[in-house]
């Protein structure tokens, strides 16, 4: 792990209390300090991570309605910035980007030189960061930072990224962060954290501090210490999103499904699951990617892309003769055991951290949570 992500990793120890309009001197601080603010919007009916200029470009009044194949934006309580919970896309699109040049190649006489890149990295802020996305960017961090492989592109954004964390105070339909251990509350990994209070007579957000750059970028916005019972009430706020989880995960799932690998559940999703791979692109921590080579209609300039590719792709398993994984059936138990049973043998963690994306985004409503039940129930146990 880098000195910096180190830094965030420590438990947070200032509690302040702001207004809801101090969100719009926070997002323009953070841009004063040189970030690039990327933050929730509406865009086609959903909320995206989009570019942020001021706090009047959230969602406000907006909440979520999720179930299995299905996401509509409905209207939320009355200037309520953060009632809605995730949507299709997550940050790993600005860490680990869909469609990324990797180099660029010109030809100078009879040979290919390579074209150095200038163009410094983005120091972005990721704002309105929930706690499940936090463990999502920790567990990338092992896939692209982890010693033996080093992805430079994506370390250099992540360490030099400020993290405004927002602790969920509503659960989605399709949420199982408490099975997963990674929420709702943003334990660590964040700079500043916010938890929005919503009373019969006061609407504020608990401010707390989890690094020295967010003390840095609190001391520039009004704001003033946090009680002993604003601490309370934000807490129990967290706590009745965390008991409203609308799924949960079977306990020691990574065993189940080793002991299952020929399991018929397996054939049995496969005749619904249409191999489109949109599980795997809203997940915030699929990491699968192909390689390109493109060139130009001068045959001077050549150039390497990465983008995001799917283990439910057929070509993906591809070696030569054909590929390994031809059927519907070995791709899904492919996805599904790695992310919960053999990514521990991989990374030491699970690759699921329960944000639900997958079940919401599949167009015939397939859930990752159902289909563990299912075969922890044919196993006798519930
Ligand atoms: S597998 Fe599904 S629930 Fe788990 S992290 Fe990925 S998208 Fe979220
Ligand atoms: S599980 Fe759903 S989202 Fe994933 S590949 Fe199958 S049909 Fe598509």
């Amino acid at each position: 792990m880098t000195a910096k992500m180190t830094a965030k990793s420590s438990p947070s120890t200032e509690s302040f209390i702001i207004d809801p309009q101090s969100l719009d001197d926070l997002i323009h601080a953070l841009a004063a300090s040189g970030y690039q603010v990327i933050g929730p919007r509406k865009e086609d009916e959903a909320v995206v991570y989009a570019p942020l200029r001021s706090a009047g470009d959230l969602p406000v009044g907006y909440a979520d309605e999720q179930d299995g194949g299905k996401y509509r934006l409905v209207k939320g309580r009355d200037g309520v910035y953060f009632d809605y919970v995730v949507g299709p896309q997550s940050w790993k699109r600005y860490l680990f980007p869909p469609h990324q040049k990797i180099c660029q190649m010109r030809k100078q006489g009879k040979v290919f030189r390579i074209v150095e890149e200038t163009a410094e990295p983005p120091r972005y802020a990721f704002f309105g960061v929930r706690a499940c996305e936090i463990a999502a960017m920790k567990i990338q961090d092992r896939v692209f930072d982890n010693g033996a492989f080093v992805d430079p592109g994506y370390v250099t954004k992540r360490q030099a990224a400020f993290i405004v964390a927002v602790n969920c105070t509503r659960a989605g339909g399709t949420c199982f962060c408490t099975s997963m251990n990674t929420g709702p509350r943003a334990a660590d990994g964040f700079d500043l954290a916010l938890t929005e209070i919503v009373e019969k007579k006061r609407h504020v957000f608990l401010l707390e501090v989890g690094s020295p750059a967010g003390a840095e970028i609190a001391a520039k916005i009004p704001h003033r210490g946090a009680a002993a019972d604003d601490v309370k009430v934000a807490s129990a706020a967290v706590d009745k999103a965390a008991k409203s989880m609308g799924r949960q995960m079977v306990d020691e799932v990574g065993p189940l499904l080793k002991r299952n690998l020929e399991h018929a559940r397996w054939s049995e999703v496969a005749k619904r699951c249409l191999s489109c791979a949109n599980c795997t692109m809203v997940c915030p921590t699929c990491f699968c990617s192909t390689v390109e080579d493109v060139t130009d209609l001068t045959g001077s300039n050549a150039e390497r892309w990465r983008r995001w590719d799917s283990c439910f792709t057929m070509d993906f398993s591809y070696i030569h003769g054909g590929a390994v994984r031809r059927e519907t059936a070995s791709r899904y138990r492919q996805w599904m055991t790695h992310k919960l049973s053999s990514w521990f043998d991989q990374f030491n963690t699970s690759g699921c951290v329960g944000c639900g994306r997958c079940i919401t985004w599949c167009p015939v409503g397939i859930d990752i949570t159902e289909e563990a039940r299912a075969i922890r129930e044919s196993e006798g146990r519930r």
